[in-house]
């Protein structure tokens, strides 16, 4: 099949996609979430890489795009020290994450409430959907909970700095980008 056929066919099952993610009130319905508010997917021209989060933030959940508050900020500062030509990371880079409501804040007090397994697995075929339109040849975990899922539980410090190959595909852990930032800026 010739690139341009199959280009136009993954950005009509991405735009399919997004209407059924935003559509989507799973957890609300399971009585997980008060109010499910989907993010919808960003649909980028040609992504080079995925980036998969934890969960929308409440900043995200504002604004209405992943990764659209101080952690993005910072993993964007990630890729332009890294050399990548400036605004490559919101032009292509696929940004998603485990799943696509904000859960709200944590009943501690201390930060967002982390998405539950069940969340996860009601939201994991949209993510599936994704992995296979987009096929991308590395995919950038970002956070423990992401990686976790693709690598299998391990200590953030035997995960972070190393590439896994796993079918074909390279999957890099980073950690989590809010937690990484505050250490950056209270030099913890
Ligand atoms: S987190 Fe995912 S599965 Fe749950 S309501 Fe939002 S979009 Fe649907």
């Amino acid at each position: 099949m010739c690139r341009e056929i199959a280009l136009t066919r993954r950005a009509a099952g991405l735009e399919a996609l997004a209407g059924e993610v935003v559509a989507c009130r799973a957890c609300e319905v399971a009585g997980y979430l008060t109010r499910a508010h989907p993010i919808r997917p960003t649909l980028i021209d040609d992504p080079r890489l995925m980036l998969i989060g934890q969960a929308p933030g409440a900043l995200t959940d504002r604004k209405g795009y992943h990764f659209a508050g101080p952690a993005g900020r910072f993993l964007e500062s990630w890729f332009d020290q890294a050399g990548f030509p400036p605004g490559y990371f919101r032009e292509h880079v696929y940004l998603t994450s485990l799943t696509r409501c904000f859960p709200g804040k944590s009943p501690a007090g201390n930060g967002d409430r982390p998405p539950s397994k069940a969340e996860i697995a009601l939201c994991h075929r949209f993510l599936e959907r994704e992995l296979q339109l987009i096929q991308p040849k590395v995919v950038l975990l970002v956070g423990k909970m992401a990686i976790d899922a693709f690598l299998g539980k391990h200590p953030l410090t035997d995960t972070v700095g190393r590439v896994f190959k796993i079918e074909q595909r390279l999957y890099v852990p980073l950690p989590h980008a809010e937690l990484a930032r505050l250490r950056v800026e209270l030099g913890l």
